[in-house]
């Protein structure tokens, strides 16, 4: 937000998941909501249920609202959609995601049988994600058939987690689930009506994580590459742990599809939004056993470490002409409605 401007007003930047998003969260939210939890920035906030001076639980909650357009894309739709996020979001935290809510806003004229078909997708989700959905509201507002659904998420953290974006340390290691930018050039694609077979890769990454735990790796963090991109999402790891990372522009994986789609139009995978991959930062001493955990799952199979953990601060990449440069937040609008 502009200090300069008299009259100052949203604009669609303030939804990209970059830097006009954080002032917003800072100079808005976070001033009134302020408080210990809230102030971690994590994808989903960890709460603990006590009894007398004793905690018996922690508790993973977390809340989202999906505005994408178009509501139907190629690999999924925005009923899966709106499951997968905030499952996810629980995910990151260690969390077994168990309960959601789910808020539907719809617009006057949207087609029921549309409805019917998005809201039979967000049941099979939740089914294979193995959440149960417990409380709903639905709104009607004037508008032209459009549709918005907020979900909010609650999971349970086993006994001995703790994941979090200021928990890694100089030695930890970087690893990408997957290829990056195929649901942010899907959904450009639609937009655009360009014809391609770049699928949305929309899912739970239930398989990623508990693969990861099965074989007792210690999670430092993790966080799910949504709205804002590898970039953004790593300037807020490092900020939060006080480090810096440092990424090997050659081994983050992006499929050749998706590579010449963001050549043509300029953009940079490393700002594209995805919707079912995530980075795990882990010992360094580790890092090929997690490795392998990842890519022996199903969500995880084009895994690759992308990256180390010093001293320091910021995110730098190393080119593949050897050169080392800063890698900052996002500017701008980024991909309006991408979720
Ligand atoms: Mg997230």
């Amino acid at each position: 937000m502009t200090q300069d401007n008299q009259k100052r007003i949203i604009t669609m930047a303030h939804g990209s998941g970059g830097k006009s998003s954080a002032e917003l969260m800072a100079e808005i939210f976070g001033k009134h909501f302020k408080n210990e939890t809230l102030d971690k920035l994590e994808d989903a906030a960890v709460v603990e249920v006590t009894s007398g001076t004793y905690s018996i639980a922690q508790i993973a909650v977390s809340t989202d609202s999906f505005v994408v357009s178009p509501l139907v894309f190629k690999g999924g739709d925005i009923g899966k959609l709106c499951v997968c996020g905030t499952v996810n979001d629980l995910l990151m935290m260690g969390a077994v995601p168990r309960y959601l809510t789910c808020g539907f806003i719809l617009e006057e004229g949207l087609n029921i049988d549309l409805l019917d078909k998005i809201v039979e997708s967000m049941a099979i989700q939740a089914r294979e994600a193995g959440v149960t959905i417990v409380a709903g509201d639905t709104k009607v507002v004037e508008g032209n058939g459009g549709m918005y659904i907020n979900t909010t998420g609650i999971g349970q953290i086993p006994k001995g987690r703790k994941v979090s974006s200021a928990g890694c340390k100089p030695g930890d290691v970087v690893i990408c689930s997957g290829n990056l930018g195929d649901h942010h050039a899907c959904i450009l694609s639609h937009r655009m009506d360009i014809h391609n077979n770049i699928e949305s890769d929309c899912a739970v990454l239930t398989d990623v994580v508990e693969g990861l735990f099965a074989e007792e790796i210690e999670v430092k963090a993790m966080r799910d590459v949504t709205r804002g991109g590898l970039g953004t999402i790593l300037n807020e790891i490092a900020a939060s742990s006080g480090v810096r990372i440092e990424l090997d522009e050659e081994s983050i994986p992006v499929s050749d599809e998706v590579k010449g789609f963001a050549d043509i139009l300029g953009l940079d995978p490393l700002y594209m939004g995805n919707e079912g991959k995530l980075i795990a930062v882990v010992p360094g001493d580790q890092a090929e056993k997690a490795l392998e955990a990842m890519k022996a799952s199903e969500h995880g199979k084009n895994s690759a470490i992308i990256g180390r953990v010093l001293e320091g601060e910021g995110t730098f990449i190393k080119t593949r002409l050897g050169a080392t440069r800063r890698l900052d937040v996002l500017y701008g609008e980024g991909l309006p409605r991408i979720c």
